[in-house]
């Protein structure tokens, strides 16, 4: 078998076996590729699988989403449907509120952070001559620059660039102040702006011009009704002036006459006449000063006065009725207030006359206490506190509010005796409300009362008190004399000084004491011997020579001024009372150690002018008794040539005369005066109360003194007797005159 075959040659052998091996190979590797294939295919299957599935997930997303934007399509249309509603609301609302602010007759505009107007009304860009450059989006500065080039608002003074700065700095203020223009075309315009609150400016033009010409007319009618009351009082002035001149030489003649040796029947006619002369003139100044302060016709003119001197004033014009009634009349001044403050003297002065003088009116026995006491108030004001006390008839309580009415008295008997108009106390409350003070009332039926008023002043720039001192060896003081309140105030107003005080009322203790323990001063205050007792300054001069003796007479005819060199008069002003004891104790020449004035030959000239012929007589008479030269002249222009061609010693000036009245005089006097530089020359306004009344104002024109008509005589002769020059006062005259006065 084996020789069958053929044994291949061994290429053919080895040709076999290669190709077997790529035979083997090529099955192995398609069994590789198949194996591949089959998983190919399972990979295949497993991805179109998952690709189904998840187009199935595809599809149902969407489908849901497909839902949801129906639903979005539906819900868009529904917004897309309310915001055309609501656009055409905003456009309605714009429209209403466009046609509202185009129906207002002010204007208003809007304009952005920047500046820029957003929007403004008609009215607004009305007043604006070329309006139609104006529109959203110009500038406010644009619009301040085009109603300068076009001259439409009135700068009212400011120059160009002024009034626009002051119009752009308004803006920039933190609260914008309205600002009134008033345009080319007589259009008043109010601008009222505000920020807003993103930093832009709502502005207000509102069209005042009907209020500003009402103002106008209001102010016209005004002025005209204040003319009419000018001349009403101004009439009313001239009428009391017509009235009270020949009332005034009416109670004139009646004090001549009265005297006159006089039987006592023509004394009682006299005496009548010049009564019911007076208490008319008070009448006529009580209606008169009414009637002003109902028509508020009352200014105030406040000057530094010294207070202390108007309470002793008033004090003294009530002084004679006091004496006539035995009774008292104290001042009581507090030591620590000081005395010189800044208010209307004169209607201080009518205030305390009208409180005094009821106070005296209505007190027959007793006595008045005028006390003056103040607080210090911050910015050197003191709340001042007068109060006038009486002992007289006392007022009811239900009556207290009655009494301040207009012509309201208390009607019963023990009023009845009393006269008066009933205005007084009106008249006083409204001028102390009037000067932002309040009155007050304290009284008891049939014991007395106390009117007293609150009132808050100033102090007057110079009022310093007197630093001096009272002498080391002056410590202890003996008051003698019986007991008053006079005495009670002196003793504490020396305490207040610092000095100690004794009071005895008898003459007797008095010597007992300067035996004991001598005091280093007296002060006696009954120095007239009374019926069949020893005169008492002589004892005491004759018990101690060498102790210092002040006379406090409690009338003016009770001391001798000749031979007692220290008298304190009543009222006690505390500057009186501190000089009289320096003078007193040595530390001053006093007046008789004073030396003597030089003899003269030349008597006292007096210039008196005075229109008005009885008064000039009534003048003329009053000074018969004094030895002087008298010219008197009948206007301010006389006086003033008088004056220039001889220059007298003091001049009596009447207020109200014709062509040159005595302000004006006075002022040119003054003037003269300054020009040749002379010393001022005393000069006495002499004039009516209610029509010159203004005290402040006459005293302004460089007037000196001030006499209140109707002239009483013995104020004249104290005032001529005050002013002679020391050269003439050795001639005596008037001094003479004045003791016979007594
Ligand atoms: P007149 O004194 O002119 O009557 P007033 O207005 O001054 O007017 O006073 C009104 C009234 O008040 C007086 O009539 C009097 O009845 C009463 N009266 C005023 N002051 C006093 C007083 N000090 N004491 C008693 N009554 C007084």
């Amino acid at each position: 078998m084996a020789q069958g075959f053929m044994i291949p040659e061994l290429p053919e052998l080895m040709e076999t076996a290669v190709f077997n091996d790529e035979l083997s190979r090529e099955r192995r590797a398609r069994l590789a590729a198949e194996r591949l294939l089959e998983q190919k295919q399972a990979e295949l299957k497993n991805a179109n699988r998952k690709l189904s599935q998840h187009a199935l997930s595809l599809s149902d997303q969407i489908v849901d989403q497909r839902k949801v934007v129906a639903e979005l399509e539906g819900q868009n249309s529904q917004v897309h449907e309310d915001l055309e509603k609501a656009n055409v609301k905003v456009t309605e609302v714009e429209r209403l509120l466009w046609d509202a602010l185009e129906s207002i007759p002010d204007g208003f505009a809007l304009f952005d952070k920047d500046l820029k107007l957003i929007a403004a009304n008609h009215p607004y860009l009305s007043v604006i001559d070329h309006a139609e450059h104006v529109g959203p989006g110009v500038s406010y500065e644009s619009i301040l620059d085009l109603c300068l080039e076009e001259g439409l608002v009135d700068l009212e003074g400011k120059d160009e660039d002024e009034w626009y700065d002051f119009m752009l700095d308004r803006w920039a203020a933190p609260n914008i102040e309205p600002v009134t223009l008033r345009f080319w075309n007589g259009m008043y315009v109010k601008l009222v702006d505000r920020r807003t609150a993103d930093g832009g400016i709502v502005s207000l033009a509102l069209n005042i011009t009907d209020t500003i010409r009402r103002e106008d007319e209001l102010r016209d009618a005004r002025d005209k009704a204040q003319a009419a009351d000018r001349a009403k009082s101004s009439f009313l002035a001239r009428m009391s002036h017509e009235l009270r001149t020949p009332m005034n030489g009416v109670v004139g003649m009646a004090e001549l006459l009265m005297a006159n040796d006089l039987d006592e029947e023509s004394t009682l006619y006299a005496s009548t006449i010049k009564g019911s002369g007076e208490a008319l003139l008070e009448i006529i100044n009580d209606v008169l000063d009414f009637s002003k302060i109902e028509a508020d016709k009352i200014e105030l003119k406040p000057v530094p006065f010294d207070l202390e001197r108007v309470v002793q004033e008033v004090a003294l014009i009530v002084e004679p009725t006091v004496q006539q009634k035995q009774i008292t009349l104290d001042v009581d001044y507090d030591q620590f207030l000081p005395t010189t403050f800044v208010g209307d003297r004169g209607r201080l002065r009518q205030i305390l006359t009208n409180l005094v003088g009821n106070a005296v009116k209505f007190t027959d026995q007793g006595h008045v206490l005028i006390r003056v006491v103040g607080l210090p108030l911050e910015n050197d004001e003191f709340q001042l506190h007068i109060t006038v006390e009486d002992t007289g008839i006392g007022i009811d309580e239900d009556m207290v509010d009655h009494i301040f009415g207009e012509f309201n008295q208390v009607e019963d008997q023990a009023n009845r005796k009393f006269e008066g108009t009933g205005l007084g106390l009106a008249i006083t409350r409204r001028l102390v409300e009037h000067m932002g003070g309040e009155v007050w009332i304290d009284s008891v039926k049939g014991e007395g009362s106390a009117f007293g008023f609150m009132l808050t002043l100033p102090l007057a720039k110079d009022s310093r008190d007197d630093e001096t001192q009272l002498p080391e060896h002056l410590q202890h003081i003996l008051l003698a004399g019986p007991k008053s309140v006079d005495q009670s105030v002196l003793a504490r107003q020396i305490r207040l000084l610092g000095r100690s005080t004794q009071s005895v009322e008898t003459l007797d203790a008095a010597l007992e004491i300067i035996e004991e323990s001598p005091p280093d001063l007296v002060i006696l205050s009954q120095p007239k011997p009374i019926d069949g007792t020893p005169d008492p300054v002589e004892t005491l001069r004759s018990a101690a020579p060498d102790l210092p003796v002040i006379l406090m007479p409690s009338s003016p005819g009770q001391a001798d001024e000749s031979n007692h060199p220290y008298i304190l008069r009543k009222p006690i002003l505390r500057h009186d009372l501190f000089s009289v004891l320096l003078t007193a104790s040595g530390k001053t020449p006093t007046n008789s150690e004073a030396p003597e004035p030089p003899e003269t030959d030349r008597t006292l000239q007096v210039l008196a002018a005075e229109d008005n012929k009885t008064n000039q007589l009534v003048f003329r008479k009053m000074l018969k008794d004094i030895e002087l030269d008298l010219k008197i002249v009948g206007n301010g222009r006389e006086a003033v040539d008088a004056f220039s061609a001889h220059r007298p010693d003091m001049i009596f000036m009447d207020i109200s005369m014709p062509e040159m009245d005595g302000m004006e005089a006075t002022n040119a006097i003054r003037a003269l005066e300054r020009k040749s530089g002379f010393e001022a020359v005393p000069i006495i306004a002499m004039t009516a109360h209610a029509v010159d009344g203004d005290e402040a104002r006459i005293r302004e024109a460089g007037v000196d003194h001030y006499l209140t008509k109707p002239l009483k005589r013995e104020a004249i002769h104290k005032l001529i007797h005050a002013l002679t020059p020391p050269d003439l006062s050795g001639t005596a005259a008037p001094r003479k005159a004045l003791s016979e006065e007594g």
